[in-house]
């Protein structure tokens, strides 16, 4: 490809909306441009890296032995009222009427169109296990459409989706696709971790995600993980031991129960500050809506709630913590005058609470009453609302001690690329998918699913491959592998080695681009940095000497060789990393 020929215009400036490294680059370096909110156009230099990724993610999957389809992007909505779905899914699925008045929605993920496929198709235990998965355009209307293709409304998804006879069969699927996904982020030239991860509110199923491991901004994920073995989870998902703590009130001279005046004590720290105390003998009440309705979360006061985990054990499907009015509104209702910070567990019949493992230990503890400006003190679990179950609802901190080992936990952020998921059965038995067993005996088909963001790991792999100058590519997806710059063009001598090394190139098999542009050196480097070709080829004034300069994006390692050399070394180099 000729440089004056590539489909590509570099910006000055960053795009102002683009708050992420991969956005600020990807946009700049002339690989997308917005169409509208969330959605993007993949342009030519984009739509080669996507490729890559694409026929990796294929290559592998094929190997694991699933097969490729592609269904339909829009989808109608019957077959998501016989998974249930149509009620549950919220605003993310776009919901759309044909002439006919007929509903569809465009496809967010595919469970429902797969499943019934597979319920056509697979009628026989011998025809299983199967997997089928689709690489295809994903429209999800995010309520916050951010970060470029990291998080867009139409982005694209390689999924997949295994049927088995049984659970053991799962297991094995299951363990056949997260080694699958190794070999594939492995091949991009991504290091990922394979984290624990929360599987919504069905019990009891399993789902690791796996993270590229970023310092930038843009990982949305807190994973926690231990050095000492191999536990790794979603802040979602991980769970800890606590070091010991002082959770017994008497120590503070709390031995009798009692209400006493806090004034103006809306914060943990405000009431730990006025009654000198640490915060480990206050239990903390906070009020949450889930599905819209109030839900009081009880949990040692240092200690944070995970959101998550509490929705889970609720089993809603939205939750957020209350606003000051809505705080008020059920103080009204419970005939209560108190604003946050002084709520409690007392008198709230009716209402959902859920406490946390930490509160099991609190003797002699702080706890509100739901009167202004009042705490009780010296409180036990007698004093409140009798508590049947104690949950894990417990947001991990950093040091906290490995469930597994005991080490102290670490933290980091992580971008979620992929994730590997058992549903069991959640889809095959309401929308009726079974095969006959040996016995002629209809069972339904043990399920789980497999997505890849592929726009999503184009631009994790800017996020964690980029210096001020541009973008680093891995090889393995870098739009092309190397660019030749010849600095004048109206030389001759220049101009003949940089073309007979593209030809070379070329005929090797090596994707090249000669910037064959009448442009000053600066900005052809400037251009080939922010691009981010893994190698640059310059041909300058050192070419009379017969020279010319091999540079490593990645390194920005200089060798000063003939051309030849340079050709060779390049093929190797690219050979080796594919
Ligand atoms: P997230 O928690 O990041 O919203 P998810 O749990 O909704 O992801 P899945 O529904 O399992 O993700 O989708 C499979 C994969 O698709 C994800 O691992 C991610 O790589 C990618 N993905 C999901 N949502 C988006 C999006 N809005 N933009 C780009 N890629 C996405
Ligand atoms: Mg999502």
């Amino acid at each position: 490809m000729k440089m004056s020929k590539l489909f590509v215009q570099t910006l000055r400036e960053f795009p102002a909306d683009a708050d992420v490294v991969s956005h600020k680059f990807l946009a700049r370096a002339g690989y997308i441009r917005k169409l509208t909110s969330g959605c993007y156009n993949y342009l030519p230099l984009m739509w080669r890296v996507l490729k890559k990724i694409e026929n990796i993610v294929r290559e592998e999957m094929d190997a694991a032995g699933a097969q490729e389809l592609l269904t339909p992007f829009v989808q109608p909505k019957e077959l998501w009222e016989e998974s249930g779905r149509w009620e549950v899914y919220g605003k993310e699925l776009m919901r759309l009427r044909d002439r006919h008045d007929r509903e569809m929605c465009l496809g967010p993920t595919a469970e429902e169109v797969i499943t019934a496929i597979a319920r056509d198709g697979l009628k026989s235990y011998k025809q299983l296990p199967c997997n089928l998965y689709q690489i295809q355009d994903k429209f999800r209307d995010e309520v916050r459409p951010r970060y470029g293709l990291l998080r867009g409304r139409e982005f694209i998804m390689k999924d997949a989706y295994s049927f088995d006879l049984n659970e053991e069969g799962l297991d094995e699927s299951y363990k056949v696709m997260a080694k699958a996904y190794e070999n594939i982020f492995r091949r991009c030239g991504l290091e990922t971790k394979m984290v624990q991860s929360d599987s919504g509110a069905i019990g009891g199923s399993v789902s690791h995600e796996f993270m590229v491991i970023t310092t930038t901004d843009a990982g949305e994920n807190d994973v926690f993980y231990c050095d000492g073995c191999d536990y790794s989870a979603n802040s979602n998902h991980a769970i800890s031991n606590l070091p010991e703590a002082d959770t017994d009130g008497s120590k503070f001279g709390f031995n009798e129960t009692k209400i006493i005046d806090t004034p103006q004590t809306h914060s943990i720290e405000e009431l730990c500050e006025f009654l000198h105390i640490p915060s480990t003998i206050i239990l903390k009440s906070l009020v949450y809506i889930v599905d819209k309705k109030p839900v009081i979360a009880l949990i040692r006061a240092d200690k944070e709630v995970e959101e998550t985990k509490l929705m889970n054990v609720v089993g809603g499907i939205d939750i957020r913590i209350a606003s000051a009015a809505e705080i008020e509104e059920l103080m009204v209702e419970k005939g209560f005058n108190a604003a946050r910070g002084f709520i409690g567990p007392k008198g709230m019949d009716g209402i959902t609470i859920i406490a946390d493992k930490t509160v099991k230990d609190l003797k002699n503890f702080v706890v509100g009453v739901n009167q202004e400006d009042k705490h009780m003190v010296g409180a036990n679990l007698s004093d409140i609302p009798a508590i049947e179950e104690y949950y894990d609802i417990r947001l991990v901190q950093k040091d906290e001690l490995c469930p597994q080992c005991g080490k102290p936990l670490k933290v980091t952020r992580g971008i979620e690329v992929g994730n590997i998921f058992k549903l069991g059965t959640k889809y095959s038995k309401p929308m009726n998918a079974v095969y006959l067993d040996q016995n002629g005996k209809a069972q339904p088909y043990v399920m789980g699913c497999y997505g890849i963001g592929i726009s999503r790991t184009a631009a994790a792999a800017v996020e964690r491959y980029h210096d001020d100058n541009g973008i680093m590519w891995p090889v393995q997806i870098a739009p092309y592998h190397v660019t030749i710059v010849p600095l004048n063009n109206k030389d001759e001598l220049q101009m003949t080695t940089a073309k007979d090394m593209y030809i070379k190139l070329l005929n090797a098999g090596i994707e090249v681009v000669l910037d064959d542009r009448d442009d000053r050196p600066g900005v052809k480097f400037k251009d080939a940095d922010l691009i981010g070709f893994p190698y640059r080829i310059t041909v300058g004034k050192t070419i009379v000497d017969g020279n010319v300069e091999l540079k490593t994006r990645a390194t920005g390692e200089i060798d000063t060789i003939k051309p030849d050399e340079a050709v060779e070394k390049v093929i190797k180099l690219v050979k080796e990393a594919l």
